[in-house]
């Protein structure tokens, strides 16, 4: 069974460019699965999310390292995206993930991100602990 799956593993800085290549090399990397252009847009806004959610906030714009990993399991049709960082944790991941919630104070984010995901990915998973980290593991159905 292990065999239809297929991995990708990357390690990269905490830097803002870096999302655009996360992204990108997501898509990239799913095309394998045949999807339809919007499936693709898809994960890339969710990429995009959790990405910028372990700069901006595991991170706090500290240097760190976010860690994604990618499977592509062909016979299921299914794409996992696992984002995770090291950074400061969620303390209450239940409220982190209400629509509008942000623990932003200049009051630019919207609080949106998690609902993003929730709304372009079939299930989202987010496991994290106060000063170790969060992991926030996505799934889409492709094509069925
Ligand atoms: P937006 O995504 O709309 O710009 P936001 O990032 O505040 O705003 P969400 O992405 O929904 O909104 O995240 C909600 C809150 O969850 C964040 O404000 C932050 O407090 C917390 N959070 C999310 N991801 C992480 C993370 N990787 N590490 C620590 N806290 C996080
Ligand atoms: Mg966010």
């Amino acid at each position: 069974m292990e065999n239809n799956k297929e991995h990708l593993k990357l390690e990269m800085d905490s830097l803002s460019q870096n999302e655009e290549f996360a992204r990108v090399v997501t898509a990239v990397f799913m095309s394998r699965l045949n999807p339809t252009l919007e499936e693709v847009d898809d994960v890339k806004t969710a990429v995009s999310e959790a990405v910028t959610n372990a700069i901006i906030h595991g991170y706090r714009g500290e240097r760190g390292v976010v860690y994604m990993d990618i499977t592509a399991d062909v016979e299921e049709r299914e794409l996992t995206v696992q984002v995770k960082d090291t950074g400061v944790g969620i303390p209450d991941v239940k409220q982190a993930m209400e629509p509008m919630f942000t623990t932003d104070p200049e009051g630019e984010r919207s609080g949106m991100g998690f609902s993003f995901m929730e709304a372009f990915m079939d299930q989202v998973d987010v496991q994290s602990q106060p000063g170790e980290g969060t992991v926030v593991i996505m799934k889409k159905y492709i094509g069925r």
